[in-house]
């Protein structure tokens, strides 16, 4: 569930009707705009709060580290460090430009539709002022916690 602000009051409720069910109940921040404000960024110490005590509920221990972890959402400087993004993953948008991440300041790939696109062939430096992302893959750091971002100890572009 995207916290998106107008729904976080339901976040409760939806978290327990999934997780009675045995469903994996993600708690993904807001990354756009709402009401003029830049989220996740925007989010107020109380919605803060609340995605944490939601995050803290949930029965499965997996949940919560996942959800943790998605939380930490302040951003901070990259500095220009390697990162994996580009090369194990790639963002697609809806108007078939594909990007190296969510962040709006790294590099463009191309086009979905360029029969010439491929991943980076290793980790490169980091463009970025700020990252801000749940997900980041910096070298490094970015190993120890593979398993747990991606459910899987092994990435599949690793396995190709
Ligand atoms: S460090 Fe963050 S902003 Fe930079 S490429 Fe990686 S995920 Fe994107």
């Amino acid at each position: 569930m995207v916290a998106y602000p107008p729904h976080l009051g339901m976040l409760g409720s939806t978290r327990e009707l999934f997780e009675s069910r045995g469903v994996l109940f993600k708690i993904i921040p807001f990354n756009g705009v709402y009401r003029g404000l830049r989220y996740p960024e925007a989010y107020t110490e109380a919605e803060r709060r609340l995605l944490g005590e939601q995050v803290e509920k949930s029965p499965d221990p997996l949940a919560r580290t996942l959800n943790r972890q998605w939380q930490e959402f302040g951003g901070e400087s990259p500095g220009g460090a390697l990162c994996h993004m580009g090369e194990m993953y790639a963002k697609i948008h809806c108007d078939g430009l594909v990007r190296r991440c969510c962040h709006k300041e790294t590099e463009t790939l191309g086009l979905i539709t360029d029969p010439g696109l491929r991943l980076y062939d290793e980790a490169r430096p980091c463009p970025a002022a700020r990252c801000a992302c749940w997900k980041a893959m910096k070298a490094g750091s970015y190993e120890a916690k593979a398993g747990e971002l991606w459910q899987s100890p092994r990435h599949p572009r690793w396995e190709a």
